[in-house]
């Protein structure tokens, strides 16, 4: 396993629950406001399990683990035995995903209680390579949402608001748009177990419109635009 570390107790990353996070390395996407960014390319592989990885001080207080990154899918037997050995316990799973590989979520979907899956930008070209900084991503997205959605897993969706000098991404046009979609597949899929969205870096919604004058279209020059 590729293993970076873990928060041994979390009351913030799975609402409603006490849980481990664990951070697994490697992320082919390349975010600019990446906080885990040296986690994207390193290797610090480990013959360890999910029983070497619990602190024993915090195993009887959590109900579950939130497997994270990086990109956990990027290491799929990795994240089927730590939900395997979490269920042994009878503890809940879930992933935390960019959703950039559909295939390994359907492998390990059915090991999993619940999933965070990053909504990054609106569904085109342009705005999904300006927030990854990485071609062909946004399919690939929107087939691990649709799995979501059309298998009824518990999932949330999770948009992270990033204040550059010159532009907001995503835009306060583009944040409607995302959950204008995420509305319009939850009724395509009424079977959906949509948890809710969530804004992250601690913007609120509110206060994300109340600077709405603010935004601005990425300009030609800003990075992932050319
Ligand atoms: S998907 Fe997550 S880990 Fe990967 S670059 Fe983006 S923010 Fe960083």
């Amino acid at each position: 396993m590729n293993y970076a570390g873990r928060v041994p107790l979390s009351t913030v990353d799975w609402p409603g629950k006490a849980v481990t996070t664990i951070f697994l390395n490697g992320c082919p996407l390349r975010c600019p406001y990446c906080i885990n960014a040296e986690m994207r390319t390193a290797e610090s592989w480990q013959d360890i399990d999910l029983f070497d990885i619990l602190d024993p001080y915090s195993v009887g207080l959590i109900n579950g683990i939130v497997i994270s990154g990086g990109e956990p899918l990027m290491q799929e037997a990795a994240v089927r035995l730590l939900a395997h050995q979490a269920h042994e316990i009878d503890i809940e799973v879930a992933v935390e995903t960019s959703g950039y590989y559909p295939e390994a979520l359907e492998e390990v979907l059915w090991n999993l209680d619940a999933v965070f899956i990053d909504m990054k930008e609106v569904f085109t070209h342009e705005a999904y390579t300006r927030a990854t900084q990485v071609l062909g991503v946004w399919p690939r997205v929107f087939k691990s949402l649709e799995l979501l959605m059309r298998t009824g897993t518990p999932f949330q969706a999770r948009t992270t608001v990033f204040d550059l000098p010159g532009y907001i991404l995503p835009t306060s046009e583009e944040l409607e748009e995302i959950i204008v979609t995420l509305k319009i597949m939850s009724k395509a899929y009424p079977q959906n177990r949509y948890m809710g969205f969530k804004l992250q870096q601690g913007i609120l919604p509110e206060s994300y419109y109340g600077i709405k004058k603010r935004n601005q279209r990425v300009s030609k020059n800003a990075p992932g635009s050319g």
